[in-house]
C-alpha cells in the first residue's frame, strides 16, 4: 500500500518522513494531534504580505519532514534525532480555542512540513473553518495533487517554498527528487487560492537563479508576492558565507521590474519589504523587518486595495486590521 500525501508515494512499511503506517488497510498517522510548537505572529511574520494585513495568527507545527534541506532553520524539530521529545498533545478543538482566545484571525501551519501530519492539520482546519477562522500553511510544495485538493477544501492561503528551478539543486541540497511537483503545485494553487512564494537564497549556490525565478512566477501571476529569504548559514551549511546584502538588494530591485511584489526578507533595515504601487511607485504598505521572516506593518496607505495616488488596484486578500479601531472592550477589533 502506498501513501499518497507527497510525491515520494512511499510504499509501506517504508516511510521517508516516519509519520505514517499502514493500519487495517489505510494509511494512518502514527502521531495524531502531536505538536511541537505554537506561537503568535502577525500575517507579516508568516510571511504573508498580501493577505489579511496586520492580523494576528496562531502558528502551529509538528515534527519531521519529507525533505532534508542542508540549511534547514528548523532542523531540531524537522530533521535531527530526538525531535519527538518536543511533542505535546492538543486536540483540534483545543487548538482552535487557543486561537480564538488569543484574538487570532486564523491558524497557520508551519515549522515542519504540513504534509507529514496532514490528517491532524486538516482536522484543525475543519474545526477552524467551522468557527470562522482563516487557515493556511507554509509548505515545501512537494505534496501530491490529491493532497492539494484536500487542503484546498479548507485552506485559504499557502506560502510555498520554491527553493530553485533545478532538479540537481533539489537532489543535492533539499533531499527531494525533483522541483517539478513543486512547480506544478504553484501553478495549480495560483488560480485557486491566495498564494505567496518564498525562495531561500544560498550565496554561490542558487543566487544566480533569482531573475529566472522572478520571470517564472511573473508568467503565472504578474502580481504574485515573492519573498526572497536571506539565508544566514544554518545546520549543515554553517560553513557558508551569508548572502551579500548589496548584491541581493540589487537583484531584488531588478526583479521588481519583472515581478513588482518581490520582497527581501531577513535583512534588518531594508526598505525592500515595503509594497509599492506598480504604476506610480507610491509606498502603499510600510513594514519593518524584525528578524528572520519576521516583519511588522507600520503604515497602511491603501483603501479598497487601491493606490491613493493613481487608483491602481493591488493584489490583497482579506481586510486590513486597523489597530486604532476597538470593539469597546480592551482588545482590538481584529
Ligand atoms: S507523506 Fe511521508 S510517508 Fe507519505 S509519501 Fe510523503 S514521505 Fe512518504
Ligand atoms: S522543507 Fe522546510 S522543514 Fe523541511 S527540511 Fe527543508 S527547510 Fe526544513
Amino acid at each position: 500500500m502506498r501513501c499518497n500525501y507527497c510525491e515520494w508515494r512511499c510504499k509501506m512499511p517504508a516511510s521517508v518522513c516516519h509519520m505514517y503506517e499502514e493500519r487495517d488497510g489505510t494509511i494512518t498517522e502514527i502521531y495524531p494531534n502531536q505538536w511541537t510548537t505554537y506561537y503568535l505572529t502577525h500575517a507579516e511574520g508568516i510571511p504573508l504580505f498580501h493577505g489579511w494585513p496586520n492580523h494576528q495568527f496562531l502558528q502551529i507545527g509538528a515534527f519531521n519532514c519529507n525533505a532534508s534541506c542542508a540549511y534547514c532553520i528548523n532542523s531540531r524539530v524537522a530533521i535531527e534525532p530526538g525531535r519527538k521529545t518536543f511533542c505535546f498533545q492538543l486536540e483540534p478543538d483545543r487548538v482552535v480555542k487557543i486561537a480564538q482566545k488569543a484574538n487570532c484571525m486564523g491558524i497557520h501551519f508551519s515549522v515542519n512540513e504540513v504534509t507529514v501530519n496532514l490528517p491532524s492539520a486538516l482536522a484543525v482546519a475543519r474545526e477552524a473553518k467551522r468557527k470562522g477562522l482563516v487557515v493556511g500553511c507554509s509548505s515545501n510544495g512537494y505534496f501530491t495533487q490529491e493532497a492539494a485538493d484536500m487542503m484546498l477544501e479548507y485552506f485559504d492561503f499557502f506560502n510555498i517554498s520554491l527553493k530553485s528551478l533545478s532538479d540537481d539543486y533539489y537532489r543535492e541540497h533539499v533531499g527531494l527528487k525533483s522541483v517539478t511537483p513543486v512547480m506544478r503545485n504553484i501553478e495549480y494553487l495560483a488560480s485557486r487560492t491566495h498564494l505567496e512564494v518564498t525562495t531561500t537564497v544560498v550565496q554561490t549556490v542558487n543566487d544566480h537563479e533569482i531573475t529566472a525565478i522572478a520571470e517564472y512566477l511573473a508568467g503565472i501571476d504578474p502580481q504574485m508576492p515573492w519573498h526572497i529569504f536571506r539565508l544566514l548559514p544554518e545546520y549543515k551549511m554553517k560553513d557558508r558565507i551569508p548572502p551579500d546584502i548589496k548584491e541581493i538588494s540589487d537583484k531584488v530591485k531588478v526583479c521588481r521590474k519583472i515581478l513588482p511584489n518581490t520582497y527581501f526578507s531577513n535583512y534588518i533595515g531594508t526598505h525592500l519589504i515595503n509594497t509599492l504601487c506598480p504604476s506610480c511607485g507610491q509606498v502603499l504598505i510600510e513594514r519593518i523587518c524584525a528578524q528572520s521572516c519576521g516583519a511588522f506593518l507600520s503604515a497602511y496607505n491603501m483603501k479598497d486595495n487601491l493606490c491613493p495616488n493613481c487608483g491602481t488596484e493591488v493584489k490583497m486578500t482579506g481586510s486590513f486590521c486597523d489597530p486604532s479601531l476597538t470593539d469597546g472592550r480592551e482588545g482590538k477589533v481584529c
